[in-house]
């Protein structure tokens, strides 16, 4: 009896495992689709100086509404672009066009292109790079990327190799969601980041858990001592914003100071 149930259970595993990965196949073939009529586009969100309110720059995310599904999150299509290839296309793309983009602004703002691992793998991001500041004219100050841990980890060398070549063009590069990897300390210690990106995580808690708070304390005193500013990322409460600013961090994101969206340039200078 006990075999007969096993047996029924991973059938039923069975079939999920092939409607995930037909699901998936579905979602990658939209993706290329996707590349070829241009449907994705562009939202940005603010972020902040934490001491004077001022707007220090926008963090650039993709946003795509999969024809006869909607809107679907990039952290659920981001690892399916990346399993199928189709993340140098989409990667390529949004470097172009946040920089077109942010090149016509009427304000020289900066912005953050969330760049993945793949990408960072290969050299030629160096080149993509330099070639988008070139045609559109963005002044490389004003692009940064922003990278995760995982994405420094497949390929270690290589990745920071890459990374130095495009800081040597001026443009800076951010850690991303940090405190949330498991080499945190390692990747500081081995490369230059011009900025360090608190994960959102951590936001949740801080209001009420000495524990959470000691570990973003610990956190901006390391960002302090490398002279690397800290951006908590996720802010959703003037508490929260509170408790940052109490213990010194500089910048901060999230939908309490602006969802991600299109930019009311008029609203901005209003609150700049
Ligand atoms: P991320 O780079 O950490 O981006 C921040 C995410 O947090 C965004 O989700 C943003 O909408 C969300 N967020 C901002 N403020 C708040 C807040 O106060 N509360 C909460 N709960 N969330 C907030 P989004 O746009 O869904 O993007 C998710 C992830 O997808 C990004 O995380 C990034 O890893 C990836 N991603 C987005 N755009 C791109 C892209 O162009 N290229 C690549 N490779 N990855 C991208
Ligand atoms: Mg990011
Ligand atoms: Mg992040
Ligand atoms: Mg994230």
């Amino acid at each position: 009896r006990a075999k007969a149930e096993l047996d029924q259970r991973i059938c039923y595993y069975e079939q999920e495992m092939d409607e995930a990965a037909r699901e998936r196949r579905a979602v990658a073939k939209d993706l290329w689709t996707a590349i070829e009529t241009e449907g994705f586009h562009l939202a940005y969100q603010v972020q902040k100086s934490v001491t004077t309110g001022r707007t220090t720059g926008y963090e650039v995310l993709l946003r795509w509404n999969r024809p006869g599904h909607g809107p679907m999150s990039p952290a659920d299509f981001i690892p399916i672009a990346e399993e199928c290839g189709a993340i140098g296309a989409i990667g390529a793309w949004v470097l172009s066009a946040a920089c077109r983009e942010a090149a016509a602004w009427p304000e020289p703002h900066k912005i953050a292109v969330n760049v993945s691992g793949l990408q960072l793998a290969q050299f030629e991001l160096v080149d993509m790079v330099k070639h988008v500041l070139d045609q559109t004219g963005l002044a490389p100050h004003r692009l940064e990327l922003e990278v995760t841990e995982t994405a420094i980890i497949a390929d270690r060398k290589r990745a920071l190799a890459v990374l130095s070549n495009i800081k040597a063009l001026g443009v800076s590069i951010a850690i991303d969601d940090f405190g949330t990897g498991y080499s945190s300390l390692d990747t500081l210690r081995s490369f230059p980041f011009d900025k360090i990106k608190l994960d959102r995580s951590f936001m949740p808690e801080v209001e009420h858990d000495e524990q959470a708070k000691a570990i973003i304390r610990a956190i901006l005193a390391l960002g302090k001592s490398l002279s690397v500013p800290v951006l908590a990322e996720g802010v959703e409460t003037s508490a929260q914003l509170d408790v940052l600013r109490a213990e010194g961090c500089t910048e901060a994101q999230g939908f309490l100071l602006g969802r991600p969206g299109v930019i009311d340039w008029d609203g901005m200078r209003r609150s700049a």
